[in-house]
């Protein structure tokens, strides 16, 4: 009979005490109460509560419970039994009139966020040396020494994590990177410190590896030399890291795709944003024939927005792109005229080239 005293007692004595009477106000609850039904809360005071049952009321299964704001109980909406009562209320209990009372009265701080080295929350025990004779005369000296061994602590560990997240805050805005990829190198950063893989190498070389990875996953590459430059390691470098570093945190390196270049230089080009659909539809039409397996990605992004730019009458040069992409003018012209005479469309192609250079003349 006992299987389960301390779980389902509440509920069970609850259903029987009240049915009659929260049956009532709980079937009209759903009309005033509708925008409420949040995902169940089920604490009961401070005692704690039973393990969320997979099917749902104990009573009855029936999953459709509801929450009664006004009461602190979640009701089951089929047979009326309380589920839980004396529930915690989570919401905000205080209503700010204005900014100032808004401050006075909010008891969190901003966001977690791992590009700060200290999370974005700094401990300080007293502010400046003011704060010590606010100590009575024979702890003074004891809250010194605390003061200063926690300023030593907190420096020497966080000296190079502050050095190489302001490192990567500069990469990031050079490179005009996103949050979510800025966020997420700091902590592969972090997790390459705590297994000791930073020991050895520069920072600096092991923040570029960490990018070029990062970009690579988040579907905005950026080439080598891109990051080379804008870190100042050179990409032999990076190159080493890279491998090193994804294999001990076993990041998995997906090869890049040609289309996640195109809208970037699509733009260095300052080709149109019809261009560079028609460089993905290239691509696109490119990788069903399997012309482009196997070639580098950036390469082949290059000649597709070369193409793309002739036949939309925004012809640039193979030596204007190659120079503005950063590949040689052999790798274009080889991966173009792969990609032409696979698709194609090599006579359509030069036919415009030559028109261009006839207007041109
Ligand atoms: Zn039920």
């Amino acid at each position: 009979m006992k299987r389960k005293p301390a779980g389902r007692k509440p509920a069970r004595r609850a259903a029987k005490r009240k049915p009659a009477a929260a049956r009532k106000p709980t079937r009209k609850a759903p009309a005033n109460a509708a925008p409420a039904q949040q995902p169940l809360q089920r604490s009961e005071g401070f005692i704690p509560a039973p393990p969320p049952r997979k099917g749902g009321c104990p009573e009855c299964g029936s999953r459709n419970i509801r929450m009664d704001p006004y009461r602190g109980e979640s009701v089951c909406g089929a047979c009326g039994s309380v589920v839980a009562e004396s529930l915690i209320d989570v919401t905000q209990e205080w209503r700010a009139f204005d900014d100032d009372q808004r401050s006075r009265r909010v008891r969190t701080g901003a966001v977690l966020t791992p590009t700060k080295h200290d999370q974005g929350i700094t401990t300080e025990i007293g502010k400046g040396r003011g704060e010590l004779f606010k100590v009575s005369s024979k702890k003074r000296a004891q809250y010194y020494r605390l003061t200063k061994w926690h300023k030593r602590l907190i420096k020497s560990r966080d000296r190079n994590l502050s050095f190489a997240l302001s490192e990567l805050q500069r990469l990031v805005s050079l490179l005009t990177l996103s949050k979510a990829i800025h966020e997420k190198v700091a902590k592969l950063y972090q997790q390459a410190v705590n297994k000791g893989l930073v020991r050895g190498r520069s920072t600096e070389s092991i923040i570029a590896a960490l990018l070029y990875t990062t970009c690579r996953e988040e579907g905005a590459p950026r080439t080598l030399d891109e990051i080379s430059k804008a870190s100042g390691i050179n990409k032999k470098d990076i190159g080493k890291t890279y491998r090193y570093i994804a294999r001990k945190l076993r990041i998995r390196i997906l090869p890049a795709k040609a289309q996640d270049y195109v809208p970037r230089f699509g733009s260095l080009l300052s080709l149109s944003e019809k261009v560079q659909v028609k460089a993905v539809d290239v691509l696109d039409e490119a990788a069903k024939r399997d012309v482009t397996s196997g070639k580098g990605p950036i390469g082949v992004a290059a000649a597709a927005l070369y193409i793309a730019a002739v036949l939309s009458g925004e012809k640039k040069t193979q030596r204007e792109v190659a120079d503005v992409i950063g590949v040689t003018e052999v790798t274009i012209r080889n991966r173009y005229k792969e990609m032409v005479e696979t698709l194609g469309i090599k006579d359509e192609v030069e036919e415009r080239v030559k028109e261009e250079e006839l207007l041109k003349a």
